[in-house]
Formats: structure tokens, sequence, C-alpha cells
């Protein structure tokens, strides 16, 4: 089940402490690796990088950064939790004003409550929503029915991590799709 994204640094952390090992997906087989195991196939394909690979460079070698790794040993599952920031705000409402419906890029958007903190609006999924600076200031303190401004869309709490989301649509998460479509899978009958 994925349960969490963790960044490069933190992977190869639990790799090396044993406390997990790399799920490898390759024409559609699936394979596991400890840490060193990983090094050695790294060092097999030093030469063949592709593009959508990334790799990181020890003083001695270089190993390609793991998308998938699978814990070993853990004592529950990490809770999902979701923070309301403007970070995820943004990925949830995919930088679309969500009053004139334009698309921008994150320094020209701001966080508008939809209901105005001034007029008892919470800081709630429910009530903040992704705005550029005309609309928002156009806006100002009213709420969008006062304004006669229209949302494209109501507010919800996301489903999904948007900010996963956003990293789908990268060629080089291609993989996690699978353990994202289905919630459990099995690593091969190894185990
Ligand atoms: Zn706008």
């Amino acid at each position: 089940m994925a349960v969490h994204v963790v960044n490069v640094r933190r992977a190869f952390g639990l790799l090396c402490r044993e406390m997990a090992e790399v799920i490898h997906l390759e024409e559609e087989k699936f394979s596991t690796h400890s840490f060193d195991s990983w090094r050695e196939l790294s060092e097999l394909q030093v030469k063949t990088k592709r593009p959508e690979d990334d790799w990181i460079r020890s003083v001695q070698f270089e190993v390609r950064v793991p998308r998938v790794i699978r814990l070993l040993k853990f004592d529950r599952l990490p809770k999902q939790k979701l923070h309301l920031s403007r970070r995820n705000v943004l990925a949830r409402d995919d930088h679309l004003c969500q009053y004139c419906g334009r698309h921008f890029p994150t320094h020209l958007l701001s966080i508008d409550h939809v209901v105005p903190r001034s007029r008892g609006g919470a800081t709630t999924w429910e009530n903040v929503v992704c705005a550029c600076l005309s609309c928002n200031t156009k806006k100002g303190g009213r709420t969008p029915h006062e304004a006669h401004m229209k949302l494209i869309q109501t507010p919800q709490r996301p489903k999904r991590n948007p900010l996963l989301l956003m990293k789908l649509d990268n060629p080089k998460y291609k993989c996690w799709r699978i353990w994202l479509d289905g919630a459990c899978w099995e690593v091969g009958a190894k185990d």
C-alpha cells in the first residue's frame, strides 16, 4: 500500500539502515533490492542513464534514485495528514484563479477566504480558494455574492494529496500510478 512520499535523503537513510528495500519495476517485472544490490545494479546502468532517472553521486560511486521503496519495519501506518497550506491550496486549485478561471504562476496568486475572515469565515478547505491578485482586490472584504463574482467550482477538502497528483503528471513518477490506482500490492512470491 502506498503510504507516504519521502525525499531522496530520507529514502537512502531508510535503505542504509535496512529499514526499507527498493522496489524496482522493469519491463513489467518487479524486483527488490537492498542498498548494496541497488548500488551494484546502478553501476551497470551508469553508462546508459535515461533522462527520466535521477542520480546521486558520492565520492566513490553514483547511484540511481529509486522511485519506490518498501518499508520492512514499521509499527503502524503513518497517518495521512493533509495540511491546509498555501502550497496545497494552489495545487488543489491547479493554479487557476477560482473567480476568473485563468492560470497564474505561484507568485501572482493569493489565498482568498470565500466568506471573509472579518465576517466569521473560517480557514478551512471549504472556505479558501486560490485567487489572482486582481480578483482578490476586486472582491475585497465581500462575499462572492456581494461582489457579484462566481466561483468556478465549490471548494472541497481534496481526497488525495494534491501535490502528489501534480507529480503524477511528471513522467519521472509514472511508475507511482500502479500503487496509487490500486490500494494494495504484493511483491512476488519471494515473501
Ligand atoms: Zn482572477
